[in-house]
């Protein structure tokens, strides 16, 4: 490279996104849990929107996303008003970044926090800076201890990933009540669908101004391909991301299929139960064979294994059975594998292999 072009401050600090493979060289039958997505994919009626939306990809999409906010509203029973849309909701915490924070200020998330919030504060030259945890759970006043006058943004994922913990409502408010003037809270609940009456924070959303909710289709919905998420913020909030925001930043199939996806409450809910279901088996099953999880909020668990060496050999050995999980060392929990919750033969795939593993001589 030529001397002299340089990136931003920051950009060389981010280590390469290891997206999860979804193949295994020579076999078939193989199962994906490594990315949390939903087994049973996107439900039959949004898949036929979508065939429909595709007759008309020579148009250009909307730019407001009136329809789809719309509907996000109506069944979450929020104000439109105060509703983006962006490509994941990856895209509505690059907004925040953006918007929020840049060189000298700090973006403050929790040490086995998404990896996206460091990213993005990378990318702004902020400076990211993480807050200890307290056995794998979000601990609110070590992101208090953590905050300086220089803190712009705090996210919490809750459920958190990958740790699949959850905090109540009670410590989110007093999170709020607690950040430093100036800075926002960000509650990041890309796995709210999978908490029966999930207390995200909307109603803290429209108290304050300083509270962010955001969310997405890659989950529950099973739209990780399409890529939309959204968020819920105070109307200046709203009124600064929509700035930034390139006016087609979503495409006409998302939006319609992220449309019918929401209204589709049916299938959320049976994805929620069988979820529910085999989560518990699962983390049950592994448990009995000497791997412990906490319990978990969303639709993956964190299997502990004794050590980084153990962990990494599970992981090989469930690989040659045709099973990809996520290694989750970047996250700095090497003794751990994150297993996404598949259908109920997956998980039994799953336990057998590991099973399997346990029993092989020394
Ligand atoms: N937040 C958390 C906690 C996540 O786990 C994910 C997906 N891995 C996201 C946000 C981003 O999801 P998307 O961009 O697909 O909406």
């Amino acid at each position: 490279m030529r001397a002299g072009i340089e990136p931003q401050p920051g950009i060389m600090e981010i280590a390469l996104y290891e997206g999860g493979q979804s193949k295994i060289e020579g076999m078939s039958d193989v199962v994906k849990l490594s990315s949390n997505e939903n087994p049973f994919g996107a439900s039959e009626t949004v898949q036929e929107v979508i065939r429909r939306a595709a007759l008309s990809v020579h148009r250009y999409p909307s730019t407001d996303h009136a329809e789809l906010r719309a509907a996000i509203a109506e069944v979450h029973g929020l104000d439109a008003e105060r509703i983006i849309c962006g490509v994941g909701s990856d895209e509505i915490i690059t907004f925040l970044c953006q918007a929020y924070a840049g060189p000298g200020d700090e973006v403050l998330y929790t040490e086995h926090g998404f990896l996206m919030y460091r990213i993005s504060a990378h990318a702004v030259g902020a400076t990211p800076v993480e807050a200890k945890e307290r056995e794998r759970t979000v601990d609110v006043d070590a992101l208090l201890a953590a905050c300086t006058e220089r803190t712009k943004l705090v996210f919490v994922a809750n459920p958190n990933n990958p740790t699949g913990t959850m905090i109540g409502g009670n410590e989110i408010a007093r999170l709020a009540d607690g950040i430093p003037e100036g800075a926002i809270l960000v509650l990041d609940g890309a796995y709210a669908e999978y908490v029966e009456g999930y207390d995200g924070g909307a109603a803290l959303v429209e108290a304050r101004d300083n509270v962010v909710m955001t969310r997405t289709f890659s989950k529950i919905y099973g739209l990780g391909g399409l890529r939309v998420g959204w968020g819920y913020a105070p109307k200046p909030i709203i009124d600064v991301l929509n700035r930034i925001r390139g006016p087609f930043n979503l495409s006409n199939i998302a939006l319609a299929a992220a449309e019918a996806a929401v209204r589709d409450t049916a299938y959320t809910e049976k994805c929620r139960a069988e979820n529910t279901r085999m989560r518990a088996w699962m983390a049950e099953a592994l448990a009995e064979l000497g791997v412990p999880s906490d319990t978990s909020c969303g639709n993956f668990i964190l299997a502990r294994f004794h050590d980084a060496d153990e962990a990494e050999a599970c992981d090989a050995y469930l690989k040659r059975q045709g099973l990809i999980v996520r290694k989750t060392g970047g996250y700095k929990l090497p003794h751990c594998l994150r297993i996404t919750v598949g259908d109920e033969s997956a998980c039994r795939r799953v336990v057998a292999a590991v099973r399997a593993f346990k029993e092989q001589p020394a």
